[in-house]
């Protein structure tokens, strides 16, 4: 598998103000992407994803929308630092938060700068599907709103194809089950696409999931980490296992530590293997597993295929076997 893992530099073409906490970036960037990926953006000694809120199919530009986290580290320092001819390094765009193929209706759930990867997502629907796309948008305020005017344009250009519905907490309260359960009723066959704060999220998966709709019908992107919690009683039931790691030449075997990362196993093993954002972002860390199964929490980069095909992302693979063999490219 050939991944490109590098930062490149790239320019900054123009901001556009969305919102008072929210910008656009329009990159000049000359990168192939699919709608709903992200670049992984190197600032301030830290790795942060942001998401295209272009589409390939309708955008000329590449576009990646960033919201103010408060008292976030990179987010306040694009917002306070960067101007148009700037430079930025960032990775090429990865992500498997992609359209699916079929023909089934498009449904998507997000808040806050979660409607970023689905406004791409959309664009990329409407214009080279025939497929019906509704959005529930929650934001805090209609000051809040982030990219109310296109999703209205949107809207209006494929009338009867395209409802956006925005849920304003001031006058709502926060997005509720039966709000939700309202909102999908009559399309419980569709793909739903997730994204937003991580309690939005939980009610959402748990509200679809209650109305029968299937575990593989939901693509969930998720902009935080959960806390690791995969794999420690497996490792438990399994007592004491074994972590091999072949990297460069070099083979090395360590006892396993409840809720170690392979990535963690292989440095505590004196190996010094790829890595770069360790949130399971960017795809620096893959190695393919040879003996035994690991369980990742989070996987924003590796396809079905590539699964299917015994890859992982070190950075968030815990064993849930007794003994495992990783191996890295070399
Ligand atoms: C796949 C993916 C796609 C994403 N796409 C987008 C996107 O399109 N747009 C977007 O805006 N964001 C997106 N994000 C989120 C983004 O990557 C960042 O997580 C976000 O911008 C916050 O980063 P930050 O450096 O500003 O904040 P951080 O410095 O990471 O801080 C985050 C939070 O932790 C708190 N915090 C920081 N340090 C401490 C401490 N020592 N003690 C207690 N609390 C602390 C901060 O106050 C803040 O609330 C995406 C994330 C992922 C994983």
């Amino acid at each position: 598998m050939v991944r490109d893992h590098g930062f490149h530099p790239v320019r900054i073409k123009r901001i556009v103000q969305e919102t008072a906490d929210t910008r656009t970036y329009v990159l000049d960037a000359p990168f192939p992407y699919r709608a709903g990926q992200f670049l992984t953006v190197r600032a301030c000694g830290a790795l942060r994803s942001y998401s295209m809120s272009s589409s390939p199919d309708t955008d000329s530009e590449l576009m990646t929308t960033v919201k103010r986290v408060p008292g976030g580290l990179v987010s306040n320092w694009m917002h306070d630092h960067l101007s148009p001819g700037d430079l930025i390094e960032t990775t090429s765009p990865a992500g498997v938060f992609c359209l699916r193929e079929g023909t089934a209706p498009l449904l998507a759930l997000c808040g806050g700068s979660g409607v970023t990867p689905i406004l791409s997502l959309v664009k990329t629907a409407l214009a080279t599907t025939g497929r019906r796309v509704r959005v529930l948008a929650a934001n805090r305020d209609a000051g809040s709103v982030i990219f109310g005017d296109t999703l209205s344009e949107l809207a209006e250009r494929h009338a009867g194809r395209f409802e956006i519905r925005h849920h304003l907490d001031d006058r709502q309260g926060l997005v509720t089950a039966p709000e939700i359960r309202e909102f999908v009723a009559g399309d419980l066959d569709a793909d739903f696409y997730l994204c937003g704060p991580a309690p939005f999220m939980t009610l959402a998966e748990d509200t679809l999931l209650g109305q029968g709709v299937g575990a593989g019908q939901l693509v969930a992107e998720r902009f935080t980490v959960p806390e690791p919690t995969v794999a420690a009683e497996a490792v438990a039931e399994t007592g004491a296992g074994t972590v091999t790691v072949v990297l460069a030449g070099k083979r090395r075997t360590v006892d396993q530590h409840p809720r170690e990362s392979l990535l963690e196993s292989a440095r505590r093993a004196g190996l010094m293997p790829p890595f770069s954002c360790e949130m399971g972002n960017c795809g620096t860390c893959i190695a393919r597993l040879t003996e035994g199964e690991a369980k990742m929490r989070v996987n924003n980069a590796l396809d079905d295929d590539e699964v299917a095909e015994g890859w992982v992302l070190t950075c968030q693979s815990e064993p849930v076997t007794p003994h495992v063999t990783v191996e890295y490219e070399s």
